[in-house]
């Protein structure tokens, strides 16, 4: 087997051995195209490392009585420049305390179960919102909030909007009283400072607590409403973007979802066989985390670099911005991907849409063939295809 550093290595002449083409072979003689590598010929092979790929299950759990969290930042998976990701689990009741981030907005996607936000932005406005599986939240950079899960617990995705962001260097409320003096504790809220005494002297990150009351709350509860931008939006409730026998596209961007300026989510889901086709984002990096089912991917950064991976549930995938990509489904249940970009914009290019609007006779050209082979070619973008009968 060779790997990719001896193919990188390899001179022309080499490449003649090895079954290059008269053309590449030219290439690499011309030295315009020095470090040309073979076509590759993938073989499965679920344990392939890729740069692109991380195992949450690497990740350690920080396990707190009423939930645990697992984080992916640069540290664990360095590709990930532009997003972090963190697999969070909360019991029935159990809060991540109140907090903010300096450095990330925070988006999250709900897998299953029912939770509670809060959250206070710079205006003095506030919203307290429920979500369900299928849900969608953000907070922008800064603002405060908290989760609670509600009856059954609950099992979410956050993401955020830069890749050294750690979830576990948040600003934590319990963190910061620990660490200001009792006066000023009581002269800041006007209240006697031992209202926080039986608090964890220290960040609690993650504390039991109580189913709480259906909403709308009680005005005189704090649980005030009157955000006139929302930070909940029903993703899997509202109609895909699009769909097909062979999978179905939804996508949130700031369009639908005001708020949202730096993130556009997506669940992508592929039936069995089906390809999730060939494209890149020109705007954004992309960060996903595999929901259920098996797919493979494979990312070109060009230079005749290119790598192919196997995901399954709970792993996740990195593109990087403009890096080419696919997703295929290689199992026999549906895949389930949530992608998520740091772009409230949402944009992508496909290869079928590219070739759909690029006349025949240059696609005869630069692929060698004759205008006639490109008639029956599709004259809008796939998106998602099982592709044609051979
Ligand atoms: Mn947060
Ligand atoms: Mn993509």
């Amino acid at each position: 087997m060779l790997t990719r550093r001896d193919m990188l290595k390899m001179s022309a002449a080499g490449a003649a051995t090895i079954g290059l083409t008269g053309a590449a072979i030219n290439n690499a003689v011309a030295g315009d195209h020095l470090n040309i590598v073979p076509p590759i010929t993938y073989k499965p092979d679920s344990n392939a490392k890729s740069v692109y790929k991380y195992k949450f299950s690497d990740s350690e759990k920080r396990s707190l009585p009423g939930g645990w969290a697992r984080e992916a930042t640069v540290n664990q998976f360095p590709i990930s420049e532009g997003i972090s990701g963190v697999d969070m689990t909360l019991e029935a009741g159990a809060v991540r305390e109140l907090h903010w981030h300096a450095i990330a907005a925070e988006w999250a996607y709900m897998i299953s179960g029912k939770a509670r936000i809060t959250i206070i932005d710079p205006e003095g406005t506030s919203e307290v919102a429920d979500f369900g599986e299928g849900d969608v939240w953000y907070f922008p950079r800064g603002y405060g909030h908290s989760i609670q899960a509600l009856e059954g617990g609950a099992h979410f995705i956050l993401t955020f909007d830069n890749g050294h962001f750690s979830e576990f260097g948040t600003f934590s409320i319990t963190d910061w009283i620990a660490h200001t003096p009792k006066e000023v504790l009581s002269k800041s809220t006007n209240l006697p400072a031992s209202i926080f005494s039986k608090a964890k002297q220290g960040e609690a990150y993650i504390v039991n607590g109580h189913v709480p009351p259906v909403l709308p709350l009680p005005r005189n509860n704090g649980g005030r409403d009157d955000s006139p931008l929302k930070h909940h939006y029903p993703m899997m409730s509202e109609p895909p973007f699009f769909e097909s026998d062979e999978g179905s596209v939804h996508i949130v961007s700031s369009k639908e979802f005001p708020i949202s300026q730096t993130i556009t989510g997506v669940i992508e889901i592929m039936k069995p066989g089906a390809v999730r086709e060939m494209h890149w984002h020109p705007n954004a990096n992309e960060w996903q985390y595999y929901i259920s089912g098996k797919g493979r991917m494979t990312v070109f950064s060009s230079h005749g670099h290119a790598e192919t991976a196997e995901y399954e549930a709970t792993d996740v995938g990195y593109v990087p911005q403009g890096y080419g990509h696919y997703i295929e489904n290689i199992g026999d249940e549906d895949l389930k991907v949530l992608v998520v970009l740091d772009n409230g914009i949402y944009q992508d290019i496909s290869l079928s849409d590219w070739l759909a609007k690029t006349p025949a006779y240059v696609l005869a050209d630069n692929f060698n063939n004759n205008e006639a082979d490109w008639k029956s070619r599709p004259a809008e973008k796939l998106v998602i295809s099982k592709g044609a009968v051979k």
